[in-house]
């Protein structure tokens, strides 16, 4: 029973957390030890990338067996870089591409291994139920979950989409998914709608009951699940090998992560990296314009009441950050009453205020900033013409914010600014932000990218244009839960 609910004291084994994806109370699984169980970090650093991360995972879920051959099964061969997350320099700093897997978005490096855990959990528990995975996606983790699970023995997954919240080529990714046990479906509503939705209709169908006996039970493939949260501490351990080897820094020095981010799964990664001892220095919260998380980060106050803001980097339009409370329960040192009652806070009245003392153990480690629209296309110009580094518009929302990070902080700890997107993903707002012409439908648009930069369409997304759409269906939020029962009886 090494995990345990951030609200209430209910454990779980690793294995039962990843089954499940959220604790019965509606909390999120956390290892509360985890910074107090030893581990040999410094080991990790000369391992090859698979190595590592077996031992990594081996840490943070104990009782799987067969790690090894799990890493393998998730990783060998999928990749289009031998490093897995390779670390590119630009300028004075370093990016840490962790976009080279099968979706050409940083969720392939969660998503190629959860379904690993899950079946292997499965087997392990003597479990003979299917395991039915439900997803809202703000457009990278249903594709790369699909990718992940499709036609994946003892699974199925459904995947929902905001119907205006993805781009086209996101869309196109996953209405055309291959696979006899997925179904994708369109939500009329925002990411945050279609999230609340899906979380809604987990908790209806888990205390209803409805699922006894039927040889089926739910899991999610959103970062609320630890065995996404577990894989993504890999990349930051990784990064730290590879700066020690380029004698970028001596191997206890710290270094400063500059993190694009959404649902706070990312980053919170890098949190759980320092909590194994890794000399992790500041990790930046970098949001666009929906910046919740910076005056969050700021101010102590999470005030979800204000518009939610369509903006070029649609993976980070989010106004609630789920994996958020698993950082208020490790910072209060495990508070359960605390975290349930800000989270029933922000339910019921859209706002919490965080103890003077737990914002003060955040800030000791979390800083913040956020970009706009025009900063993120002007960012994307600049850094292309001044280091000849493309870049897409989450990675330059965190390079816009690692600038100004930069003129403030004390000291000058090596920086490295995580990239969650190929710039392919999203050809528009890139073409334009580099003064090209976005004409055309997204495809084109991605022909004249590659001109342009003279860099190759990631192979995952070259002839997207040619395949068949499989999934046509569109609901409104009040009608996941129906669409979900359907899905579970056919
Ligand atoms: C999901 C995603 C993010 C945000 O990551 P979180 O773990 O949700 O904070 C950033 N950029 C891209 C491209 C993503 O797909």
């Amino acid at each position: 029973m090494n995990y345990q609910s951030t609200r209430s004291a209910a454990q779980a084994s690793d294995i039962a957390a990843v089954l499940q994806g959220i604790a019965p109370d509606g909390g999120l699984y956390v290892d509360p030890d985890l910074a107090k169980r030893p581990f040999d970090w410094e080991a990790c650093l000369s391992l090859s990338p698979l190595a590592a991360a077996e031992k990594i995972l081996r840490h943070l879920l104990p009782e799987y067996q067969d790690m090894d051959k799990l890493v393998h099964a998730a990783y060998s061969g999928k990749f289009d870089s031998e490093a897995l997350t390779p670390l590119v320099p630009v300028g004075d700093d370093y990016v840490l591409e962790l976009f080279h897997g099968p979706t050409a978005a940083f969720k392939d490096v969660a998503l190629s291994m959860l379904p690993q855990l899950v079946t292997a959990g499965r087997r392990q528990m003597g479990v003979e139920d299917r395991i039915v995975i439900l997803t809202a996606t703000s457009g990278d983790t249903g594709k790369a979950a699909l990718e992940g699970f499709h036609d994946v023995d003892g699974t199925a997954i459904v995947v929902f989409f905001p119907a205006d919240g993805v781009s086209p080529v996101q869309k196109a990714q996953m209405v055309t998914q291959t696979g006899a046990n997925v179904r994708v479906c369109a939500v009329r509503g925002n990411f945050d709608d279609c999230q609340t939705g899906v979380k809604q209709a987990f908790a209806a169908i888990e205390s209803s009951g409805a699922l006894e006996g039927s040889g089926l039970r739910l899991s999610s493939a959103n970062s609320i699940n630890i065995g996404r949260l577990a894989p993504q501490v890999v990349y930051y351990f990784l990064a730290y090998g590879e700066l020690v080897r380029r004698g970028a820094l001596h191997c206890g020095q710290p270094v400063d992560f500059v993190v694009p981010t959404g649902n706070f799964g990312d980053i919170l990664a890098g949190y759980f990296a320092r909590l194994m001892g890794l000399p992790v220095g500041r990790l930046v919260c970098a949001s666009n314009a929906n910046r919740v998380l910076t005056d969050f980060l700021h101010t102590g106050v999470y005030d979800k009441r204000r518009d939610f803001l369509k903006t070029s980097s649609p993976s980070m339009d989010i106004l609630v950050s789920s994996n958020l409370e698993r950082l208020l329960f490790l910072a209060s040192d495990g508070d359960t009453a605390l975290v349930a009652d800000c989270m029933r806070r922000l339910n019921q009245e859209g706002v919490y205020r965080l103890p003077a003392s737990v914002l003060a153990k955040i800030r000791e480690v979390f800083s913040a900033g956020c970009c706009d629209e025009e900063q993120t296309a002007e960012t994307i110009g600049r850094i292309w013409r001044e280091q000849g580094y493309l870049c897409d518009t989450h990675t330059a929302v965190a390079f816009h914010v690692a600038e100004a990070y930069k003129q403030q902080r004390d000291g000058n700890a090596p920086l490295v600014i995580l990239s969650t997107a190929s710039p392919f993903k999203f050809p528009a707002a890139v073409l334009s932000a580099i003064g090209g012409a976005p004409e055309g439908d997204e495809f084109q648009q991605m022909e004249a990218l590659s001109r342009l930069s003279g860099l190759p369409i990631p192979s995952g997304l070259a002839g997207l244009r040619e395949k068949e759409v499989l999934h046509r269906d569109t609901i409104d939020r009040n009608q996941i839960l129906p669409y979900v029962l359907s899905c579970l009886k056919s």
